[in-house]
């Protein structure tokens, strides 16, 4: 349990610190600084030559891209459309998540099919726009967007290579297992 903002004791700050006449030669306090860098520089160097030899290391440095780390469930990536077993959209087209969405990234048009169910004939995500809130998965009512740990692809030159249609954005349901479960425990969700 948090503590009661009241009963919290301002703390001061020390804002006049006088420095000692080593750390005012600045001289020494830089030559220690690089000796610290250099430390971690050549323990990374150590690792990166074991990696190569396939041996193991004790450093925590991750080669990216060969390299991955292993993201929690509770990461929020690039919100994703969630495919049913037919390969359609989970998606209902009822605009919840256009209404919610704090940066207007989402665009939507509803249509029916013949049996009168609504789908949506286009679901437009902009990406450079959107802010990895979670709002419009929190707020789907068919767990039908969900944040995926997908965090590449995100930066490009163009802002129009940032707009993502329904089919950009569709992703089986076992490829956002791990999120689907996840946000059934934070949002206590019973919807299926
Ligand atoms: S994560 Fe937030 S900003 Fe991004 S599309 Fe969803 S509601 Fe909009
Ligand atoms: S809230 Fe869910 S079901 Fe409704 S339009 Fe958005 S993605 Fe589709």
């Amino acid at each position: 349990m948090g503590i009661p903002i009241g009963k919290l004791k301002p703390k001061k700050v020390r804002k006049n610190i006088d420095l000692t006449l080593w750390e005012r030669l600045y001289i020494f306090e830089i030559i220690r600084g690089m000796t610290v860098t250099t430390k971690h520089f050549m323990a990374n160097l150590v690792g990166f030559v074991l990696h190569a030899k396939g041996k193991k290391r004790n450093i925590i440095t991750v080669y990216y891209p060969e390299e991955k780390v292993e993201l929690p469930p509770a990461y929020r990536g690039r919100p994703v459309l969630v495919m049913r077993e037919n390969g359609k959209e989970r998606c209902v087209a009822c605009g919840l998540c256009e209404k919610i969405c704090p940066a207007s990234a989402i665009s939507i048009i509803a249509e029916e099919n013949e049996n009168g169910d609504r789908y949506p004939a286009s679901y437009l995500l902009d990406m450079s726009r959107c802010v990895f809130c979670g709002f419009c998965e929190e707020v789907c009512p068919k767990e039908a967007i969900v944040m995926s740990s997908e965090y590449e692809g995100l930066a490009k030159r163009d802002r129009n290579d940032l707009l993502c249609t329904k089919e950009m954005l569709l992703r089986t349901e076992n490829s956002v297992k791990g999120r689907i479960e996840y946000i059934r425990r934070i949002y206590a969700k019973c919807n299926y």
